[in-house]
């Protein structure tokens, strides 16, 4: 493909795919959220906020297969929660096909000599550690189904270093790390494992950390959610292990020499 603009996804793209999205109440989560439930997904809506999802629930529910609403803190989370989001899953589903990690934290913008050190472990966790422990839980279910595609979320800081991004770009790095590692170790099983940069969107993050932007000269979350169709459909059956970027549709790959 050479570009997400040759990427026509069918309507029933996504029909009886079961696919949780992490963050899925605001900004780019809910952008992909409301395309997967169009295409036809069974979406696991995962938000911090019970009003907050309550409202996407409600809303998403009218588009295409009845959403299901998953509440986590993902900074607070213990053990127990995440066993019993495991346990929703499976006695509803049995399996689960698609695992957007897209919740995240920016921090904040500040040399590493002032960095808060509270702050970089909260980054660290909810970017980096709440992920790896949902995916560790969860593996198993997606070890049943016939094809599963995790989906971890970088950044252009998320493999190139930048003054004053401190923990928000270490944390993407070790999400490429992360993603990278767990591709490698699923070969030839049925769980595909890529990462995606969305690129500058109009959201609360770009707007934290670019406060003097204008909103209006970016691209809003709509106009990147073909990526994360194709990622999560079967149109990309078999790939695993890339790194893609939302908006060109480009795709790199680092392997083991
Ligand atoms: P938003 O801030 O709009 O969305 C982030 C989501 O993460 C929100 O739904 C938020 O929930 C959720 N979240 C944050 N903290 C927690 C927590 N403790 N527990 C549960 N959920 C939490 O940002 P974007 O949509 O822009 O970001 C989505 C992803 O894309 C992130 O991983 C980000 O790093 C990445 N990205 C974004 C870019 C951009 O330009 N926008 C560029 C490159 C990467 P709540 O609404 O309750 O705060």
């Amino acid at each position: 493909m050479r570009s997400w603009a040759d990427y026509s996804p069918r309507n029933d793209l996504l029909d009886g795919r079961v696919i949780l999205v992490t963050g899925a109440t605001s900004g780019i989560g809910l952008a992909v959220s409301r395309d997967l439930v169009r295409h036809g997904a069974t979406v696991v809506l995962h938000g911090r906020d019970a009003a907050a999802l309550e409202n996407v629930y409600n809303e998403l529910k009218e588009l295409g297969p009845e959403p299901v609403a998953a509440q986590l803190d993902l900074e607070r989370a213990q053990g127990q929660e995440y066993q019993h989001l495991t346990d929703l899953i499976a006695e509803r589903f049995e399996r689960l096909d698609g695992l957007v990690h897209n919740a995240g934290i920016l921090g904040d913008l500040s040399p590493i000599e002032h960095y808060d050190i509270g702050l970089w472990q909260k980054v660290m966790h909810v970017n980096v550690n709440a992920p790896f422990i949902l995916t560790r839980c969860l593996l198993p279910l997606l070890h049943q189904s016939k094809d599963a595609s995790i989906l971890f979320t970088t950044s252009g800081v998320g493999n190139v270093g930048r003054a004053f991004w401190g923990a928000y770009c270490a944390s993407k790095f070790a999400t490429e790390g992360l993603a990278q590692v767990l591709a490698d170790e699923c070969e030839n099983t049925s769980v595909r494992v890529n990462y995606i940069n969305p690129g500058s969107t109009r959201t609360g993050m770009r707007r934290k950390a670019f406060p003097a932007e204008d909103p209006d000269t970016l691209p809003a979350p709509e106009s990147i959610t073909a990526a994360y169709l194709y990622l999560l459909g079967p149109d990309s059956a078999g790939m695993s292990g890339n790194r893609f970027e939302a908006r060109s549709g480009k795709s790199t790959r680092k392997t083991v020499a």
